[in-house]
């Protein structure tokens, strides 16, 4: 199922918790919005799945409008599954019976339900805890539940509004790596939703950043990593530092810059103007200089992080310090000469 917004407005007295909002979902993809809490995240899946009206603009799922115009189609005829940050289970029914559940009120055959859950379960990997209680499981694997009774109704998509954020840091990875599965073994259109940027990256095949009730930018992870379009989606995907820059020219998506003195080969978008600009530098992007050439360049403060330490540097006439990556030892008050090897030069 596709799903398509176009300009989609939802206020909550004078807030806009969603500000012409589009997008459009290709059938079949895992989409991933990332914003911080409160951004309008939760908002959006609720509109989408019919649990929350919408005040302007348009949304249709596989070509059909079901909000918008004075049109509300009710979430029971949006053929769309929820799955929510606490996983709704009911703890009087068994895993199988949790799972048949929303089959049995659909008023589906008894045989066809039995067979249908089974089916479910075995593409949760959750077959021999079909008589369990929810009690019973742990997070990840209620969580597998929840996934099973959304695959179980049927639905051509799931929506899934932060359904790791419960889950210790262990766990998480692991559910990643069994959604991505689930994904690829449903086949369903998956819209999942994240405050984390780090799961964000890790799981979509596209990526909305959403920002105070806007999308900012919708890329392909590397895409958005790489070539952010703006300082706010630059500081939230991936770490990074800015700095100020002279673009002396720009040819085919490369520009010429001036820095500390120093000119500079770097990416940038075509038609970049030539006069100030921001310089985004990610850690990878320095490098210990191996000649005399390169940047004077300080130690302000080092973290360890197993096998390699962050280390912040300052340049002389540079005001914030640049994060790089070395594995080896430094300490503060250090010298090293460092090299820009990239870099990307953002939009105006
Ligand atoms: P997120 O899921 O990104 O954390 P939400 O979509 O839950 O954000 O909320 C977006 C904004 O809309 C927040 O400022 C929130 O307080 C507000 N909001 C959400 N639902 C309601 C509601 N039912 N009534 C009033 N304000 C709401
Ligand atoms: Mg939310």
């Amino acid at each position: 199922m596709s799903i398509h917004l176009a300009s989609v407005t939802r206020s909550f007295g004078a807030h806009k918790a969603l500000n012409k909002v589009s997008l459009s979902i290709e059938d079949g993809m895992f989409f991933v919005v990332v914003g911080p809490s409160g951004c309008g995240k939760s908002t959006l899946l609720r509109a989408i799945a019919g649990l929350e009206p919408i005040d302007r603009g348009d949304i249709s799922l596989d070509g059909q409008p079901v909000a918008g115009d004075g049109l509300h189609v009710p979430p029971e005829q949006r053929q769309v599954g929820v799955v929510f940050q606490s996983y709704a289970l009911w703890p009087h029914m068994n895993v199988g019976a949790n799972v048949a559940f929303p089959l049995e009120t659909a008023g589906a055959k008894r045989s066809a339900v039995s067979e249908r859950v089974a089916e479910c379960l075995e593409t949760v990997a959750l077959s021999e805890f079909r008589q369990r209680r929810p009690a019973e499981l742990s997070g990840g694997q209620r969580q597998r539940v929840a996934l099973a009774r959304c695959l179980a109704q049927g639905a051509g998509t799931v929506l899934m509004d932060e359904p790791l954020a419960n889950l210790d840091p262990h766990l998480r990875s692991a559910m990643e790596e069994e959604l991505a599965v689930f994904h690829a073994a449903s086949g369903a259109t998956t819209l999942f939703i994240t405050h984390d940027q780090r799961e964000a990256m890790a799981l979509a095949d596209k990526v909305a950043v959403m920002w105070d009730g806007e999308i900012l930018q919708v890329a392909d992870p590397d895409t958005l990593y790489r070539r952010p379009l703006s300082k706010r989606v630059a500081g939230f995907i991936g770490r990074s530092t800015l700095v100020p820059v002279t673009v002396l020219r720009e040819e085919a998506g490369a520009a010429e810059i001036s820095f500390a003195g120093v000119t500079l080969e770097v990416a940038c978008p075509e038609q970049t103007a030539p006069g100030p600009a921001t310089l985004l530098l990610r850690p990878e992007h320095l490098v210990l200089a191996t000649g005399p050439h390169g940047f004077a360049a300080t130690v302000q403060k080092t973290i360890y992080r197993g096998g390699y330490w962050e280390v912040f540097v300052t340049l002389e006439g540079l005001q914030d310090p640049l994060l790089m990556i070395l594995n080896r030892k430094a300490s503060p008050g250090d010298t090293l000469r460092l090299e820009i090897i990239r870099g990307w030069v953002l939009p105006e």
